[in-house]
């Protein structure tokens, strides 16, 4: 949602030593761009997607770690902003050989199956040729995230069947160079609530696996689909690993790291309350200064540090941590200050040069 969320992110990885996955949403991306700016057509939402996207480039370099760029739910009404983000994407492969963003997800999860697909089908066509990979929703999500209210859901749509998996993958196969990716629902919400109150099945991913490997002739225990996990945050870890499993290979991980960054906040203002309420005057005299406790960046970096320290449990929750071989990484270090980055092929800037 800012410049800072995303430096957490690239500071974690690097930490943990793994690539990592960051995501803006619709309106995360809008948020990037400013509240105050107009959002007539999307136009704010794909300026600050696009924003964010060349920040992430810029900084991902000099953190060393490699960044699949992605965006998160697109329902149909804002299939506008999905193509003004491609439009971006076909400019930067026509001068760079590669597409602005890595990924995005297309959520038509409210539609019919078959217009679903259809609208898949057309977008991994027009994405396939930059070498983008497409995420697509099946089921639904329950829960709410961005705006999006899946609360009251019936409760047989929060679980996805295997046949429809198998007509994605049939219709997504046929575009030649497809990359997708299909988040299945198995019951799993955004947002965090009392335990008790989510029930996961992974299995029905396993299900999923077996009659498509089935379809398409492959042995048992095959593992031809690739599948998304949302609402990871408040997942229990037996869940996270069973379904990794079971041929997740992304999960999202939202509204922990949300509370994380706000929980930073949290404790910087009650640890510092008294030096945080007017410009001058604390505890150790009436006329002391406080600028030095109120400068936004204290606050923030305290969310950034928070932020940093949830997202090291997801690393090892979804056993990431090391994986790189970059080694530890105590202190904040600029890679291209570093030969070792340099021979081993780090480029020089992921922007263009
Ligand atoms: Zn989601």
């Amino acid at each position: 949602m800012t410049s800072s969320s995303v430096n957490a992110c690239l500071e974690a990885a690097r930490k943990a030593d793994a690539p990592i996955m960051i995501q803006f949403s619709s309106g995360g991306a809008q948020f990037y761009a400013g509240k105050g700016l107009d959002n007539k057509d999307y136009t704010a939402a794909i300026a600050g997607a696009v924003s964010g996207a060349y920040h992430v480039r810029a900084m991902a370099e000099q953190y060393g770690v490699p960044v699949v760029l992605h965006t998160d739910h697109c329902a149909k009404k804002l299939l506008p902003w999905m193509d003004g983000m491609l439009a971006a994407s076909e400019r930067y492969y026509k001068m760079h050989g590669e597409p602005l963003f890595s990924s995005h997800m297309l959520d038509l999860s409210e539609e019919p199956l078959e217009e679903n697909i259809d609208i898949c089908v057309e977008y991994m066509e027009r994405m396939a040729k930059m070498d983008m990979l497409l995420e697509m929703e099946l089921g639904i999500t329950g829960g709410e995230e961005d705006g999006v209210n899946n609360e009251d859901a019936n409760q047989e749509d929060l679980y996805t069947k295997p046949e429809e998996v198998w007509a994605v993958t049939k219709a997504l196969m046929k575009v030649p160079n497809a990359k997708f990716t299909i988040a299945a629902a198995f019951g799993n919400v955004h947002g965090v609530y009392a335990p008790g109150n989510v029930k996961l099945t992974p299995k029905i991913l396993k299900n999923s696996q077996a009659y498509i490997s089935e379809q398409l002739g492959m042995p048992q225990g095959s593992m031809p689909v690739s599948f998304v996990f949302h609402g990871g945050s408040g997942s229990d870890i037996n869940d996270i690993r069973e379904s990794i499993g079971y041929g997740v290979i992304k999960m999202n991980i939202d509204t922990d790291t949300q509370w994380s960054y706000w929980d930073g906040i949290r404790a910087y203002e009650k640890e510092n309350r008294d030096y945080l309420q007017g410009q001058i005057g604390n505890p150790e005299g009436a006329d002391k200064p406080n600028k030095k406790y109120y400068d936004p960046r204290m606050p923030i970096r305290a969310a950034e540090k928070a932020c940093a320290k949830r997202l090291m449990q997801a690393f090892e929750d979804l056993k990431c941590v090391g994986v790189l071989g970059l080694g530890d990484s105590k202190e904040p270090s600029n890679v291209l200050a570093s030969s070792v980055y340099r021979e081993a092929g780090a480029r020089k800037g992921a922007l263009p040069v």
